[in-house]
C-alpha cells in the first residue's frame, strides 16, 4: 500500500470515526502526497470537517484599531516599525469601530475581531477597546468581539474577560524550531505563555500562523502538531514590500491545499479559518477547493494590510456550495 494509502486508512479510523487528530509523522505524510493523490486527501479532510464540525461556516470581519509602528520585528509583517514599509501608523476612533462592526454584522458575520499592531496593549489601548465594545453594544449590535492585542499579563487577560471578550487571537506564527528565523524581538515561549493565560481564564483560544515562510515540510508538520486551539487562522505568506520576507516566493497552490487538509486531519474539531494570502496563493478555484478540503471559517473583506475579495463573492460561493453561515451562539 502507498504511504498515502496507509495514512488515509489511519485517518479514516482515528480521525473520521473517532475524532482523534493525526500525529506529526502522519501529518508529514499528508504534506508529501503526490499531486494525483491530493483529491483523495482533500475529500477525506472535507468528510472529517463535516463529521466533527458540521456544514456551517463561521464568518468574521477584522478591523485594526492601531495600525503600523509596531516595535517587534516579525519578518513577514509590514506593520513592524523596524522595516521600510509603505504601511503608515494610524489609529481608529470609537465611532469608526462602531461603524465597521455594523457593516461587518450586516454581511451575516458573527465575529468582529479588534486587532492592534503592538507587542502588547497599554492602558490606553485597553481603555479604547473597552469603550468600543460598550459603544458597539449600545448600537444594538450583537456581533461577538474577539480581540488580538499581542502579549498579555494575567491582569490584562482578566480585564478582557470582564469586557465580555469571548475569544483571543494570538498566533504562534510558525513551528517553535523555526520561530527565531521569523522573529527575534520575542520568543515562541512568550507567545505560548499568553495562550496559556487566555485558556486558563476560560476564553477561547484562536491561534494559527503563516505558511510559506521558509519552513521545511517537517517544520510545517511540527507546527500543526503543536497547535491545540479552538480556532486556527491559516495564512499563506503574501511577501510584503520592505519586509525581510519580501523576496520569498509565494507558496504553490498544491502545497497550500495539502497543508489545509493536513491541518484539518491534525485538528478535526477546530475552526480552521482561511485568513490572509489565500487570494494570492489559491485564487478563486483554490478557495473553493479549500472549502471542500477542510476549511470551515473565513475572514470576509480586507485583511489588516492587504485587500481581500469582496464579502459578496465569498458569501455567494458559500451559497453555491450549500454551506450555511454559522449562526450566533452556535456551539463550537
Ligand atoms: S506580527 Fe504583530 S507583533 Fe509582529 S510586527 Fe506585526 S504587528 Fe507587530
Amino acid at each position: 500500500m502507498s504511504v498515502l494509502g496507509d495514512v488515509l486508512q489511519v485517518a479514516r479510523t482515528d480521525v473520521l470515526e473517532h475524532g482523534a487528530g493525526l500525529d506529526e509523522a502522519s501529518i508529514l505524510a499528508c504534506l508529501r502526497v503526490a499531486d494525483d493523490q491530493l483529491p483523495a486527501l482533500l475529500a477525506l479532510a472535507h468528510d472529517v470537517r463535516r463529521r466533527w464540525g458540521g456544514d456551517a461556516v463561521e464568518v468574521e470581519g477584522i478591523v485594526s484599531v492601531k495600525t503600523g509602528g509596531c516595535p517587534e520585528d516579525c519578518h513577514f509583517c509590514s506593520q513592524s516599525g523596524k522595516f521600510e514599509s509603505p504601511v503608515r501608523a494610524a489609529r481608529l476612533d470609537v465611532d469608526s469601530l462602531v461603524r465597521a462592526a455594523r457593516e461587518t454584522r450586516a454581511t451575516g458575520a458573527t465575529e468582529f475581531c479588534i486587532v492592534a499592531a503592538v507587542r502588547g496593549p497599554d492602558q490606553k489601548l485597553l481603555d479604547d477597546v473597552a469603550s468600543a465594545i460598550e459603544a458597539i453594544r449600545a448600537d444594538g449590535n450583537d456581533v461577538q468581539v474577539p480581540c488580538s492585542l499581542g502579549i498579555l499579563t494575567a491582569a490584562q487577560v482578566d480585564r478582557l474577560v470582564a469586557m465580555g471578550v469571548h475569544r483571543y487571537n494570538h498566533n504562534l506564527e510558525t513551528a517553535r524550531s523555526h520561530f527565531s528565523s521569523v522573529v527575534t524581538t520575542h520568543s515562541w515561549d512568550e507567545r505560548w505563555e499568553t495562550l496559556q493565560l487566555v485558556r486558563d481564564a476560560g476564553m477561547e483560544v484562536c491561534c494559527g500562523g503563516i505558511l510559506g515562510m521558509g519552513e521545511t515540510l517537517e517544520q510545517r508538520a511540527e507546527f500543526a502538531a503543536q497547535l491545540a486551539p479552538d480556532e486556527v487562522p491559516l495564512n499563506f505568506l503574501d511577501p510584503r514590500p520592505g519586509t525581510p520576507f519580501a523576496p520569498l516566493p509565494t507558496m504553490l497552490a498544491g502545497d497550500a491545499l495539502r497543508a489545509i487538509a493536513a491541518f484539518r486531519l491534525a485538528l478535526p474539531r477546530t475552526i480552521l479559518r482561511f485568513a490572509g494570502g489565500r487570494e494570492l496563493t489559491l485564487g478563486d478555484l483554490g478557495t473553493r477547493d479549500g472549502l471542500l478540503g477542510g476549511i470551515n471559517a473565513v475572514i470576509v473583506g480586507n485583511y489588516l494590510t492587504t485587500l481581500g475579495r469582496s464579502p459578496a463573492e465569498d458569501l455567494a460561493l458559500l451559497d453555491e456550495l450549500r454551506m450555511p453561515i454559522k449562526a450566533l451562539n452556535a456551539s463550537l
